[in-house]
């Protein structure tokens, strides 16, 4: 099979769907180990199939990871193959051999889940009490041993009052935080928890906001890749200048712990997957020609109706597919864009949360509007000026 264009920069791996904590935002409804979980000599095989594919990086996940009693074995597989490592970790699983064997593996994050500054409601997400002491004791080790420690915080309407306290609790560490929003593929999570537009937009000016007021070495901070796109006022608040489409199958890849392959793993949906890893290679899943043809065969009259008529559709190719699955069932087609939503908050009529005029590329946002954000942040909803 000839090799296709793309390259994958991050291949996703969810180990395994086993987990000692019950989140209520969870989008696998992580708990109990898939059925066919891959074996070590499975996953041992994917790692020199990953690399032979060209892949970049490998971010290992759950379930818990390190709940795998191979895990290390995995992990050095994929360091020995010469791919960078990320492990994405709930924190709560400590032994002095995961500390010295992650020193030993330079990874280039160590990613550890905390949904908000108090603990009694960290512990009340995450479903076990004494997570968040647990956690934080992780994130102060791996901080002592020098290991590179992101936060990734999953925001909801449960924790969205959080964002304050948690920037104070992480800025000035070393830590690197990542904003993201739940999505509603979960089983334990009531879709009343999910943010409305004007509280995902609010998380979006609260990134650019500590982005403005500390520097990337007080306070690294991105939102995820469904936070953002073409916006009137906001920087593009994920990691990269321009938001240039979704990047499933082109540049990233999802492999759940039973060989499925997806583009993403945050699509939760079996009409996404490209194959499985025991029946046909990584390698041939991704350099197949009719593979993730919904990203690399995009073309804008694909677009759904929040997309097709944006001036930024070829570029953007209707902004997250997860997001755009989840809120309306199809994918090119996402609501939840910055480019859409201010042209709902910054309305003509004034009856948006912003006035027009505050709608200024790039420049900081009117006092009177942080101040409404201010309150939504205070929970103070549903009040106009
Ligand atoms: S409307 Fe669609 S294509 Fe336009 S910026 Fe938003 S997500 Fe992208
Ligand atoms: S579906 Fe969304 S989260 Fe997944 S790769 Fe595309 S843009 Fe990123």
């Amino acid at each position: 099979m000839s090799e296709c264009a793309y390259k994958p920069a991050c291949v996703v791996w969810e180990l395994t769907l086993a987990c000692n904590l019950k989140c209520l935002h969870c989008g696998s409804t992580s708990g109990g180990r898939r059925k066919t979980e891959l074996s070590t000599a499975e996953a041992l095989g994917l790692c020199g199939d990953l690399a032979r594919t060209g892949c970049r990086g490998v971010a290992l996940m759950g379930g818990e990871p390190f709940l795998r009693k191979d895990f290390f074995k995995i992990a050095s597989r994929v360091r020995q193959l010469g791919m960078e490592l990320s492990v994405i970790t709930n924190g709560t699983i400590h032994s002095e051999e995961i500390f010295d064997n992650l020193k030993g593996l330079a990874p280039r994050a160590v990613a550890v889940s905390l949904d908000a500054a108090r603990p009694e409601l960290h512990d009340r997400i995450r479903g076990m009490d004494g997570a968040f002491k647990k956690s934080s004791a992780f994130i102060d080790r791996c901080l002592k041993e020098g290991l590179p420690v992101s936060v990734i915080t999953t925001m909801h309407r449960l924790n969205i009052k959080e964002l304050p306290g948690l920037r104070d609790l992480i800025k000035g560490r070393g830590i690197a935080w990542q904003v993201q929003t739940a999505g509603a593929e979960g089983g334990r999570f009531s879709k009343d928890l999910l943010l409305d537009a004007e509280e995902f937009y609010a998380v979006g000016l609260f990134v650019e906001a500590c982005r403005r007021e500390f520097s990337p070495e007080e306070l690294p901070v991105i939102g995820a890749h469904d936070l953002g796109y073409n916006s009137g006022l906001l920087k593009n608040v994920s990691l990269y200048e321009k938001w240039e489409g979704c990047q499933a199958g082109t540049a990233v890849a999802g492999i759940r712990s039973n060989g499925d392959v997806l583009g993403c793993l945050a699509i939760n949906d079996d009409k996404f997957v490209e194959g499985n890893v025991l029946t046909n290679s990584f390698y041939d899943i991704w350099n197949g020609p009719g593979s993730f043809r919904y990203t690399r065969g995009f073309r804008k009259e694909q677009a759904g109706g929040n997309c097709s008529a944006c001036a930024h559709v070829e570029t953007c190719k209707g902004g997250c597919n997860e997001m755009s699955l989840m809120k309306t069932g199809a994918i090119h087609n996402d609501p939840y864009c910055f480019f859409r939503l201010e042209k709902e908050l910054f309305r003509e009529d004034g009856r948006g949360i912003f006035a027009k005029k505050d709608l200024k590329p790039g420049a900081q946002p009117a006092a009177p509007a942080l101040g409404r954000l201010a309150r939504i942040f205070a929970g103070g909803r549903g009040k106009r000026e």
